[in-house]
């Protein structure tokens, strides 16, 4: 196995530092290293694999459409596109639907969408469109993307990146009036902030959101990336308060851990202000990402999976906040999305956690990110809050 590890660090670049774990082989929620090891995976590639480890209704959609045809440029029609356009945007109730691959591609689409409107709809002068972000926020590594993020470590050398962006704190809602002026195009937020911690905003921010943006002119960007389909108990995360933005930004699940696929989702009135030539991708909306994604978004719905993520996500978030110990500060979550904030280093004991076969992950140091498929059962979960239990609770008083 050591083979294995330095094989891979020979060759990698130098951008990760993975644990020493290599997993083989994965079903549902669970997963088994090379020496076949089982974990119940509580990270899901970081809620890529929603619908469970090598779902049989998303491999065989795989199969069928990869012995059929699997790549169709938009030069052309196919037959699935628009099938599946129908379907993602019946879901998110929206008018029209431009697939890329991955998150940060829709990220980037996103912010192109919001500058033009700016300009061809709004009336901001070319090149002086502004957006407004959420410090903490994570939304991918393109440049675009990185241009949104607060965090210097991650911007640092790479500029320079795009300007006019302004930053306030996730939940601010008197500085975020403040930063509104008549060049403002766009409004992006996480619902709930997944690298960021597992962060859930104040009471009623994301409502208050949407009415800043209605009375200003204002689009409201969702990245719901990693909080939607199904991850916090809904559907999408901004309907915990009952709010639709004017653009859904979606990817990781909805390719159902088999294929990437990402959407950004809006209506007409919106949407239109790209016209042919003006955005594209070679991959984005291509036969297989069709069908895989179809099948993907036909197990959430069929198998409840949503539902299921807002029962034991709820029973898990119970029983966390149980837990007697000194070092948790904060538990907090929504569905099967759960931070465990520690008031000192988590990764020690994601690596306990990991030993006694629940496999988990820190973000931002001293947070555990707590993100199973959302197929997991109630005996899995069982076993999910007695070990978490276990490895925290002798640490506490
Ligand atoms: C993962 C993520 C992205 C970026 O997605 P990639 O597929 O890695 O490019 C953007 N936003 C959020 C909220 C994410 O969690």
């Amino acid at each position: 196995m050591n083979d294995l590890f330095a094989l891979t660090d020979q060759y990698s670049s130098n951008n990760y530092s993975p644990l020493k774990l290599a997993l083989a082989k994965g079903r549902g929620a669970k997963v088994w290293d090379v020496e076949d090891n089982s974990y119940i995976d509580c990270v899901s590639g970081f809620s890529v694999v929603n619908q469970g480890h090598c779902h049989p209704k998303i491999i065989k959609a795989f199969q069928e459409q990869s012995e059929k045809i699997t790549m169709v440029s938009r030069a052309l029609y196919s037959d699935n596109l628009g099938k599946w356009e129908e379907k993602i945007c019946s879901l998110a109730n929206k008018e029209k639907v431009l697939p890329m691959n991955t998150g940060t591609e829709a990220i980037e689409t996103a912010i192109k969408i919001a500058r033009k409107w700016g300009s061809d709809i709004k009336g901001v002068n070319d090149g002086e469109g502004e957006i407004i972000a959420m410090k903490g926020n994570f939304h991918g590594r393109t440049l675009g993307a990185l241009s949104l993020s607060s965090q210097e470590s991650y911007k640092q050398g790479f500029g320079p990146l795009l300007n006019n962006v302004h930053y306030t704190d996730f939940g601010d809602l008197s500085h975020l009036k403040d930063l509104i002026n008549k060049n403002t195009t766009a409004i992006i937020l996480e619902p709930i902030q997944g690298e960021g911690g597992v962060n859930i905003p104040p009471d009623n921010f994301i409502k208050e959101v949407r009415k800043l943006c209605d009375e200003h002119n204002v689009l409201f960007i969702a990245d719901e990336i990693q909080v939607g389909l199904g991850r916090t108990g809904k559907m999408f995360a901004t309907e915990w308060e009952g709010v639709e933005p004017d653009i859904y930004l979606l990817g990781k699940s909805l390719g159902g851990g088999l294929y990437p696929i990402s959407a950004v989702l809006a209506n007409h009135d919106v949407m239109d202000v790209l016209t042919p030539g003006t955005h594209g991708s070679t991959f984005g909306g291509n036969p297989l990402a069709c069908a895989v994604s179809m099948a993907a978004l036909d197990v959430l719905i069929e198998e409840k999976l949503i539902e299921n993520s807002a029962k034991l996500g709820q029973k898990l978030l119970n029983q966390l906040q149980l837990i007697d110990s000194n070092i948790i500060s904060d538990v907090r979550g929504r569905g099967l999305f759960i931070g465990i904030e520690l008031t000192e280093a988590a990764q020690p004991y994601c690596l306990e956690m990991i030993e006694k076969g629940v496999l988990c992950k820190e973000t931002q140091g001293n947070i555990i990110r707590i993100a199973p498929p959302l197929v997991i059962n109630e005996q899995e979960i069982d076993k999910v809050i007695s070990v978490i239990t276990e490895v925290l609770e002798k640490s506490g008083k």
